[in-house]
């Protein structure tokens, strides 16, 4: 997998997004046409949902980009239900590469590609990297999500390795208020320039810094964060704590879309070279408008083992203004707010966005907490899950002010503090601060 860089078409493909970024917006278009077009031509003859699909509308042709409004609107579920029909019938399984999405929701639908994704997948990865100089070669960095730690390392009490002598990787399931001291050590003694991780794990780590009053020395650039919602409260406090710009990426598991944030912007700025956004409301109209709120589908150009076409994913996102200072002619959201399952539901059924309430620092302190999460079984009622540090004084105290914060932020709630022992961490190192029981879509 590490080789892939060393592809022709790799260094190609990379070429092409750096030459492409200052396209018009007339020439993304002619290309999204070009590779929708493609894409029609090669699913229905070798997918079956689209064979059947397309069986009895032979007259169906792609003329503009307005007649992807003609495919059918997917999503999760009916991928799941419909597995071997999204298939491609050409797929080798030598060749064939797995990842699985959204285990930690309960979900989790495993998406396959082949090489020519992987290889596409990357070069997105160092062409954002190189918007903000940066190269994995070049650059020291650190790798810091849910990677496993062998055991003779970990016996050490070490939860980290050199890859090389540019790469760290560091696991976040062992960060805690007893271990954070080491781990800015670590940064500290390495140096790097960059770090990658998620944005829950940045959070903690600024929070546990702030808490324990580490003292420390980096010259990071820049935070990379992506898989996971980043709100303002969030990205403001990261960046204050480790001085740098953080930087959000917009990639979901399923391949098909990938967005930025810019050198000017926090904007995230949607890459037509991969695919195409539409953002529909619930009954899956088209929203144009500016400010309009609605849900990510996607339609990705370079996964033809496995194709999202018109993809709905449950991210909540708003419509951003149509310019930005870097010129690029993509497809702007002011932020993504969210995934459906992100939201609570309270008694009238509204849907309520949780993470601006428990993540905005100015209005919530979660300080004296180590770690917490928010499970929802019935509309209206939620149980805020809190794991205590070890040595906490006056707990019941500590229990009251949350208990009494949350209210006054969530006051269409009736709200119930549990104390836990631990909370875990899921196996890819994502931390869902929502269990949400109740089926949203
Ligand atoms: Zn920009």
């Amino acid at each position: 997998m590490n080789k892939i860089y060393n592809y022709p078409k790799f260094r190609k493909r990379l070429f092409f997004l750096n030459k492409s970024q200052k396209w018009s917006k007339y020439q993304h278009e002619k290309n999204q046409l070009y590779n929708l077009r493609k894409l029609y031509n090669y699913v229905k003859k070798n997918v079956p949902f689209y064979k059947d699909y397309f069986s009895g509308r032979k007259n169906f042709k792609i003329k503009t980009l307005d007649d992807l409004k003609k495919f059918p609107v997917i999503d999760k579920n009916f991928i799941k239900n419909n597995y071997k029909k999204f298939l491609s019938v050409k797929m080798k399984k030598d060749n064939t590469f797995s990842r699985t999405t959204g285990g930690s929701t309960g979900n989790p639908l495993t998406i396959l590609s082949d090489l020519n994704f992987q290889i596409n997948d990357k070069a997105n990865t160092f062409h954002y990297l190189s918007i903000f100089k940066k190269n994995i070669k070049k650059n020291k960095s650190v790798r810091l999500y849910g990677d496993k730690i062998p055991q003779q390392i970990l016996r050490k009490k070490k939860y980290w390795y050199k890859k090389n002598q540019k790469q760290l990787i560091m696991s976040a399931f062992h960060i805690n208020s007893s271990s954070i001291k080491s781990y800015v050590k670590v940064l500290q003694d390495f140096q790097p320039e960059y770090i990658h991780s998620r944005s829950s794990i940045m959070f903690l780590m600024a929070s546990l810094i702030l808490k324990e009053q580490i003292k420390f020395n980096l010259k990071l650039e820049n935070i990379f964060v992506d898989g996971e919602y980043l709100t303002f409260g969030q990205r403001k406090f990261i960046e204050k704590i480790f001085k740098c710009r953080l930087i959000n990426i917009y990639g979901h598991t399923e391949g098909a879309l990938v967005g930025f944030n810019c050198e000017f912007s926090n904007k995230m700025h949607f890459m037509p070279q991969n695919g195409i956004i539409e953002i529909l409301d619930s009954k899956n109209n088209n929203l144009k408008k500016e400010k309009s709120k609605g849900i990510i589908t996607a339609t990705g150009f370079n996964n033809y083992m496995m194709p999202m076409i018109r993809y709905k994913t449950g991210d909540v996102a708003s419509i951003g203004k149509k310019k930005c200072k870097c010129k690029r002619n993509y497809f702007f959201v002011d932020q993504v707010e969210g995934r459906l399952q992100d939201y609570v539901l309270d008694k009238k059924s509204n849907l309520i966005p949780l993470a601006p309430a428990i993540f905005n620092y100015n209005d919530m302190d979660w300080k004296k907490i180590e770690n917490y999460k928010v499970v929802q079984y019935q509309k209206g009622k939620i149980i805020i899950q809190v794991q205590l540090y070890l040595k906490t004084k006056n707990e019941r105290e500590v229990l009251n002010t949350i208990s009494k914060k949350l209210k006054k932020i969530l006051p269409n709630f009736i709200i119930k503090i549990q104390k836990v022992k631990k909370i875990e961490r899921n196996t890819i190192g994502k931390q869902r601060y929502l269990d949400q029981k109740i089926k949203i879509i």
